[in-house]
Formats: C-alpha cells, structure tokens, sequence
C-alpha cells in the first residue's frame, strides 16, 4: 500500500486549505479511496488524506428547505435509502442508494464519496500501475477499447476512455435536475459528470471537480405535483456488484398522460447519458407497457459495440438490458 498521513478537519474551512495542497484529497468513508489505494494502481495518488468525517458542523444531514431535498456530502447511503422523505417523495434516489454495494459498505460509503469515485475498469485499477491507461497517463492507452471490454460503454469512447460511469448515484442526480453544492459553486449534476480531457491534470476523476474543491451539499428539487421516480440497476450478481446498466426515470403525469419526463442511463457511457429520445417518445402518452416499451427502444438507439477479441468479450449484451431497464423504471412510475 501507498504511505500515506492522515488529518482530521475540523471545520471546512480547515479541510479546503488541507485539500489545496498538491498531493492531497479528502476522504470520506474511504470505501473507494483506500482500495484504490491499497493496490497501488495510480502513479498520482494521494501522499496525504484529510478527513471530512471530523469535521463541524457535520456534513450528515437529509432535510426538506426552501423546495429542495438537501443532503450533506457525509451522509451514509444507508441513511439516504431509510429516509422516509426520500422514499415517498424522491424514490429514485433511495432506490439507487439501497442498490449499491453491500450493507457494511452502504454503512460506511457517502453521497459525496459515490459521485467522486475513480473510474472501475480493470485496466484503471491494475495492481501496481501494471496498464498505463490514459486515465492515469496522458501519453497511455485505452487498453479497454481493443481488449477486455465487457463491461464497458456501448455509446463509444469519451475523451478516449471507454470506461463506464461507476456510480448508482450519479444518473439519479441527473434525473432529477439536482444541485451539487461545493465549497466553490453550485453545479447542475448534468454539468458535474464529465470525463476530463487526458492532457486536463482531473484525468482520473468522473466529474469536473477543481483541485482542493470539496463537494458539501446535494440538493434535488422537489418533484412537480403528479411525479413519481424510479431507478432500475442490472449487474451480473444480485448484492456486491457495480452496475452494468442502469435507468433512473422521473415522469410527471397529468390527465392520464405525461406531460414531463426526464430519462437518464447509467454504466453504459463515460457520463450519464440522457435517453432524450426516449423522453420524447414518452410524453403526451399514458404509461403502460407499449409506451414503457417505445421509450425503451428508444434508450437503446445510436449504440456502438466496441469489438471483440476473439469473439469472446462483447457489451453487447447491454444493448437490450438498456430496453428492459428503461421499460421498467417507466412502468415504476405509473
Ligand atoms: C466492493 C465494492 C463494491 C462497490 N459497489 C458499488 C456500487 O454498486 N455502486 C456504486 O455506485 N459504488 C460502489 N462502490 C464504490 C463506493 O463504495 C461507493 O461509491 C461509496 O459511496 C463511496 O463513498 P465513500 O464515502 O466511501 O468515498 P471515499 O472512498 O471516501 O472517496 C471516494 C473518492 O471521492 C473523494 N471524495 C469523497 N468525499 C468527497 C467530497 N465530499 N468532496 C470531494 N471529493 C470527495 C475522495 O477523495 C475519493 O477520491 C463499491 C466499492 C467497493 C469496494
């Protein structure tokens, strides 16, 4: 493992200058950081950890103000799926944090943590740098693109990275049009989830966080009156597993038919990919299954396979669970 030292902030203010300083990233519950850690598979990782979890106020909190859902960085997946509001009244959300992981790491991993998780392709996370892909190395390769591909986008490459989006969290916020708030600005989550040009020093990050800028407040809008949120997740195992398609769907209806609806797929593209014609295909219509299904149909349209060494690791498969996961999130909302 890489040595590195550990602060515990106190305030933000203290974890913001910590954080500015080169080599250093915050930590929240570390479930993502100290495996990345551990395996040594990044030339540019963090000498130095500083800990938001210590400091006060804390960052824990899920509240209803000033017509938004606000959630601090620091809370618990667990905290956000058992919340009652959240899962009356933002289900997409509590759904997707219910789906991650296992209990021990939903326990222990954070909202904040979730939407600033490293990328998950294998050839990223080699043990011991042993792949020099380009998201760790301006001059590597994406080794994704040619070989072990199963796992990756079907919408082609972005930036050069066929890497898909890791988090459960991420398409939710997109969704759902919310905030992330950060000790520099306000985002738009469709403006957060980015993959970084390689020659941009934020290479390895999923989002376009600054250097030493911490994110410290989600806020999500309050639903319109006649909206309801879903999200569906596919992975090859049931409990422990990364999601290799994913749908969060917020439809808003009104005399029987939608008059909204925002569609979001997630694990199938380097960001969160907006199913726009698939929202099209849904509004003006009633939800039941031939509706669910166009917009399905429509999620999956301008896919890329990428190729196949030796015709064995094809992402195919993700072309079609698109369709179902789609279909099924709109049905949820019905
Ligand atoms: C076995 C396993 C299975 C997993 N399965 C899933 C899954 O199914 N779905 C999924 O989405 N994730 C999954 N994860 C990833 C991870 O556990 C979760 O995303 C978790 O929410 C990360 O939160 P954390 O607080 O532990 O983050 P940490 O590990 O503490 O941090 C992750 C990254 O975010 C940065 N960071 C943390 N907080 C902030 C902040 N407030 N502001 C700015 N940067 C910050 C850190 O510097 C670090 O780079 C899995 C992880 C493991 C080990």
């Amino acid at each position: 493992m890489n040595l590195f030292t550990h602060v515990n902030a106190t305030t933000i203010a203290e974890a913001t200058a910590a954080t500015a300083k080169a080599g250093t990233a915050p930590i929240a519950g570390g479930s993502d950081l100290l495996t990345y850690l551990r395996t040594m598979c990044s030339p540019n990782a963090p000498t130095n950890l500083v800990n938001l979890k210590t400091v006060v106020p804390s960052m824990a909190y899920i509240k209803e103000e000033g017509g938004f859902l606000k959630v601090g960085a620091l809370t618990t997946l667990t905290a956000i799926a058992n919340d009652s509001t959240t899962l009356a009244k933002y289900t997409a959300l509590a759904q997707a944090a219910l789906s991650v992981a296992s209990p021990e790491l939903r326990n222990q991993g954070t909202i904040g943590g979730n939407i600033c998780q490293k990328p998950r392709c294998q050839y990223f996370r080699f043990d011991n740098d042993d792949f020099k892909c380009l998201r760790k190395d301006p001059a590597g390769t994406c080794f994704a693109l040619t070989g072990v591909n199963t796992y990756h986008s079907v919408f082609g490459p972005l930036n050069g990275c066929v890497a898909a989006l890791p988090s459960d969290i991420a398409p939710v916020l997109v969704a759902m049009n919310a905030n992330i708030v950060t000790t520099v600005k306000t985002w738009k989550a469709a403006d957060f989830f980015v993959v970084p040009n390689v020659a941009d020093a934020r290479r390895e990050q999923i989002n376009a966080l600054a250097a030493g800028e911490i994110v410290t407040e989600i806020q999500i809008p309050t639903p319109a009156t006649g909206s309801k949120s879903a999200y569906m997740k596919w992975s090859f195992r049931k409990s422990i597993d990364f999601p290799l398609v994913s749908a969060a769907v917020l439809t808003t209806v009104a005399g029987g038919s939608v008059t909204a609806a925002s569609i979001v797929l997630g694990a199938v593209y380097g960001q969160p990919r907006v199913a726009t014609g698939a929202q099209t295909a849904l509004v003006g219509q009633a939800i039941n299954a031939t509706s669910a299904t166009a917009a399905g149909t429509a999620a999956a349209t301008g896919t890329t396979v990428l190729p196949t060494p030796g015709g064995t690791n094809s992402n195919s498969y993700k072309v079609q669970i698109i369709k179902v996961m789609v279909q099924k999130a709109v049905l949820a909302t019905a």
